[in-house]
C-alpha cells in the first residue's frame, strides 16, 4: 500500500515533528531572492500555483519584510511557468497584475543589477 503522503505533500520531516508540538507556530517563507556573491537578502517571496484565487495568506511574510526592510511579492504560477499573476506585498499592497516569464525574469534580474555588495 502507498503511504498516504509523500514528503513533498506533507512537507520536510523537521516541519512535521514541529506542527506535532503543541503551543508552537511556524510558516514556511517560500524563497528569497539573494545576492549571489554576498547573500545579502534582496526579496522575499511567497508562492502558489495559481488555480484562480483571489487570497492568500502572506502575514507573516508580510511581518517579516517589513521587520527586515526587504521587500516581499506574491508570485501565483501556472503550470507551465510561462504566466504569472504577480502582487507586491510590500511596502504597500498592490493589486494582481498578469505578467509573462520574461518580464518576471527581467524584475529579478533588475534587482540583482540594482544591488551593491556591501
Ligand atoms: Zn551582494
Amino acid at each position: 500500500m502507498p503511504p498516504r503522503y509523500s514528503y513533498y505533500q506533507k512537507g520536510s520531516p523537521f516541519n512535521e515533528w514541529h506542527r506535532r508540538i503543541d503551543g508552537l507556530a511556524a510558516v514556511d517563507v517560500d524563497l528569497m531572492e539573494v545576492c549571489s556573491k554576498c547573500f545579502r537578502p534582496l526579496l522575499l517571496i511567497e508562492h502558489a500555483f495559481d488555480k484562480g484565487q483571489t487570497y492568500k495568506n502572506c502575514t507573516a511574510v508580510m511581518k517579516l519584510s517589513r521587520m527586515s526592510g526587504v521587500e516581499a511579492i506574491l508570485i501565483l504560477y501556472s503550470q507551465d511557468m510561462k504566466q504569472f499573476r504577480v502582487r507586491k506585498l510590500t511596502p504597500t499592497l498592490g493589486n494582481f497584475k498578469k505578467i509573462k516569464d520574461k518580464v518576471l525574469i527581467r524584475y529579478l534580474q533588475i534587482l540583482h543589477n540594482k544591488h551593491k555588495c556591501i
